[in-house]
């Protein structure tokens, strides 16, 4: 099942939380809406699940106008945030609910009931929990029972709004490789919400990074982490060091270094920067006309990993840099020693910088 949103426009009051909106999901793929509290990523779920209704604009499933269809009519499944499993039902009967209350006509009988909720449990990994209660599992495996609860009924569309958000790390972490994994098995269309870039970078196919209402960029993970749109997409998709650049004639500098422009740089000389992820600056023992001389002012290896801090002998700025352990190793440098980094820069923004 494709979705696609035309000029969505959401108001509550006088605050806008979404903006003019247009984006296509493609039938079968797992796309991720990421982006800062409150810009508007659950808002949008919720107008796909026709849990809440746009002010202007349509959303059309397999190109078919289904704007002003009932949530009920729309067959899609919910995972929410925290596992709204009931309480005083066996695992079996939270993952029979939704067939259980079908009309009379539609209800597949006992046995087949039975055998279906006995496969989706299988298919979440949790056969051997059917007759407990909720209670006695823990909160990831709730959440892997909230699923198989979802799509007891064959949605066409799968919604998760933040489903891992209120599990710890390590959990979280399993969880998202599983549904990964899941997602590979049962191809279903799924939108699942996000603040969290790692876990946007790790599990979907496609990224729509929203912000104030709006959609920065959208894109596979590679390339919203490798070719972000804009500064805003750069910051928020992982750390960055950020360079200033003289920009001039159509041309960018960064101390003596020409790096690409950016497309609209104008004839009189502008202010533009360039960021630099910390894993994309090399470090030398040696100094040269291209390298910025830095001082080590932190060192810290973490696990096959070294991370730096280091200053610039220049400004003072703080630069961070991550390289494989044995390379640094092989530098031989110590804290408070001098050492030579070359950034990649890659474009150029005009503009401070954020
Ligand atoms: P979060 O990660 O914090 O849930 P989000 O990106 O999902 O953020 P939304 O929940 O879609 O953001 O909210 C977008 C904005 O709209 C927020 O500023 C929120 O306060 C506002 N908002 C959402 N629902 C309502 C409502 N029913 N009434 C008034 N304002 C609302």
């Amino acid at each position: 099942m494709s979705i696609r949103i035309e000029g969505i426009q959401k108001r509550f009051g006088d605050f806008v939380a979404l903006d003019n909106l247009d984006l296509s999901i493609r039938s079968g793929e797992l796309t991720a809406l990421l982006g800062p509290s409150g810009s508007g990523k659950t808002t949008l779920l919720r107008i796909i699940a026709g849990l809440e209704q746009a002010d202007s604009g349509r959303v059309h499933f397999n190109e078919q106008d289904i704007t002003g269809q009932h949530v009920s009519e729309r067959g899609v499944g919910f995972v929410f945030q925290h596992y709204a499993l009931f309480k005083h039902m066996t695992v079996f009967d939270n993952v029979a609910y939704g067939l259980t209350v079908k009309p009379k006509k539609l209800r597949p009988s006992k046995a087949e009931i039975d055998k279906k909720v006995r496969e989706l449990l299988e298919l979440v990994q949790l056969g051997w929990t059917a007759e407990r209660y909720p209670a006695q599992l823990s909160g990831g495996q709730r959440q892997r029972i909230a699923l198989a609860r979802a799509l007891a009924v064959e949605p066409k569309v799968l919604l998760l709004d933040e489903p891992f958000g209120a599990l710890d790390a390590k959990v979280r972490a399993e969880l998202r490789r599983w549904l990964r994994r899941l997602h590979d098995e049962i191809h279903i269309t799924s939108v699942f919400v996000t603040h969290d870039q790692e876990e946007a970078l790790e599990v979907a196919d496609r990224i729509v990074v929203m912000n104030k209402g709006r959609i920065e960029q959208e894109g596979s993970p590679d390339e919203v982490y490798d070719k972000p749109a804009n500064p805003f997409v750069y910051e928020f998709l992982g750390n960055v060091n950020l360079f200033r650049a003289r920009v001039q004639q159509g041309k960018s500098r960064i101390g003596s270094e020409e790096v690409p422009s950016p497309e609209h740089s104008q004839v009189e000389e502008q202010q533009g920067f360039a960021y630099v992820r910390p894993h994309e600056i090399d470090v030398f023992t040696e100094a040269h006309s291209d390298r910025i001389a830095v001082t080590l002012d932190l060192i810290t290896l973490v696990g096959p990993t070294a991370r730096l801090e280091v200053l610039r002998t220049d400004d003072q700025q703080l630069i961070h840099i991550e390289l494989p352990k044995e390379h640094f190793k092989a530098l031989n440098l110590q804290q408070g020693d001098t050492a030579w980094i070359k950034p990649r820069y890659s474009q150029v923004f005009l503009g401070e910088g954020i």
